[in-house]
């Protein structure tokens, strides 16, 4: 079996990996490139003929992972697509979005154009449509946690719960040919032990090599309080002065586990009982495919749902999915909390709560998740006295907090529980899925901690997988 490195190699996103054996292709996850410098790459055409790849494995529903698939249907793939139940769904969230944006993008820089009188030397295009996520949907096929499936002849995946965002799996793969037997382990994008909702990483037995991503290769996560009491404080605090808790948040897994926290938090007297606006309509649409799934959540999280606690706390909660719904947060009286995309407040809905909030020192802005260097809520996170939203400049007069801990991602010493957990080392370990000097330091550290062979990849690198 030979294995391709397509994406995340020496960097992070882009993940796709393609597997070669007796004639047959598979594809491992099919994402979208999102650094600028290597964004060039998601034009390309696809990497073996679209047609000729015959089934693809998703790992989860990150535009990351799962981005590029619709192009790869749009240039002819016509094979099946194979993920959990709540990857299909919230991939159909992911995907429609992102076929929305493209096409905003495009109509922006149309008219941007036009209005500089000039020329784009590339076409007005974006990388498919909204029919193509729909054909894409179609070709997918549901599959549980431990359930081996043959996804093409000679090839069979085995997907178990890879603890990051609901429904995400690391994958075994196993390719027979002429008698003999390849296996390689994809870690997909591992998470913590012990996060809210989802479920623990799964560890693996044996494989002859290991795809993993190394994110945090290079860091463990701060976490000294629970999240949970972190935010009660902030939010008494808060609502003391008679101000707002505003938190950018991600539409997928975040939303729902500080929605989740607030709502343990309400129950339990340890907030006031003030509103909680979820102003995002894809958030809406991700909590109700978790609401879907329980199946797919922890014992705990199956727990709160199942005992009815959530359905009382609902009564605080206020979902906003139109624009007038979300223009009617600004005429409530008094304190509330609003959470509102995106989670790097670099678009939607979050900027007109931020211009409203920023120049009030009673009001809090609350950051939940990574803040990426460049972006308008680092620049606030940085204490910043004053940020650029919508073209005018906005004075920073709210309390900025951040929530420590919070993160799907493995932290290093995560990593390394999961490649202690392979009961032999494999032949060779991959690492992908993070900045080129993050990998290559974890890869060193793997090496001196378990004298494994390590090597990360370069963009379009090939290797024979021996047994
Ligand atoms: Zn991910």
């Amino acid at each position: 079996m030979n294995v391709k490195f397509l994406g995340a190699a020496r960097q992070v996103t882009g993940s796709s990996y393609l597997l070669e054996s007796s004639g047959r292709r598979v594809l491992v996850d099919h994402g979208m490139f999102q650094e600028r410098a290597v964004e060039w790459r998601n034009w390309r055409n696809a990497p073996a003929e679209a047609r000729s790849v015959d089934a693809v494995i998703l790992t989860h529903a990150h535009l990351d992972h799962c981005g590029l698939l619709p192009k790869l249907v749009r240039e002819g793939f016509r094979g099946p697509i194979f993920a959990t139940a709540p990857t299909i769904d919230l991939a159909e969230i992911v995907l429609e979005d992102s076929a929305e944006i493209q096409q905003e993008d495009v109509e922006f820089k149309r008219k941007r154009h036009q209005r500089d009188g000039r020329t784009s030397p590339h076409p007005y295009d974006t990388l498919y449509g909204p029919e193509d996520v729909r054909r894409t949907i179609e070709r997918m096929r549901p599959v549980r946690y431990g359930e081996s499936v043959e996804v093409a002849p000679g090839f069979e995946a085995r997907f178990s719960e890879a603890g990051h965002i609901l429904g995400s799996a690391v994958v075994q793969v196993r390719a027979r040919h002429d008698g003999s037997e390849r296996t390689i382990a994809f870690s997909g994008d591992l998470g913590q032990w012990n996060l809210p909702i989802v479920g623990d990483p799964t560890l693996i037995g044996e494989a002859d090599a290991v795809i993993m991503e190394s994110t945090y290769g290079d860091r463990d996560h701060e976490r000294t309080v629970d999240i949970e009491t972190q935010l009660a404080e902030i939010v008494r605090e808060t609502v003391r002065g008679g101000g707002n808790v505003v938190i950018p948040t991600f539409a997928i897994e975040r939303a729902q586990e500080v929605l989740l926290h607030l709502s343990e938090n309400l129950l339990g007297g340890r907030m006031p009982g003030v509103p909680v606006f979820l102003d995002s309509p894809m958030a809406i649409d991700a909590t109700e495919v978790f609401l879907r799934h329980p199946a797919f959540m922890d014992e705990r999280a199956r727990a709160t749902i199942a005992s009815g606690r959530l359905q009382a706390a609902a009564r605080w909660v206020r979902l906003c999915r139109t624009r007038e719904q979300s223009r009617s947060i600004n005429d409530h009286r008094g304190p509330c909390i609003i959470l509102a995309g995106s989670g790097m407040c670099t678009a939607g809905r979050i900027k007109h709560h931020l211009v409203r909030n920023l120049g009030r020192p009673e009001s809090a802005i609350v950051f939940v998740g990574y803040q990426a260097s460049g972006t308008l809520g680092r620049e606030i996170l940085e204490g910043r006295p004053e940020v650029r939203i919508h073209g005018r400049m906005h004075d920073v007069r709210a309390q900025v907090r951040a929530i420590l801990g919070l993160s799907a991602h493995a932290g290093r010493s995560d990593l390394l529980r999961w490649l202690r957990g392979f009961s032999r080392p494999p032949k060779r370990l991959f690492l992908t899925h993070g900045e080129e000097s993050v990998s290559l330091a974890f890869a060193e550290r793997v090496r001196e901690e378990l004298h494994w062979d390590v090597v990360v990849p370069e963009y379009l690198e090939e290797r024979e997988v021996t047994a």
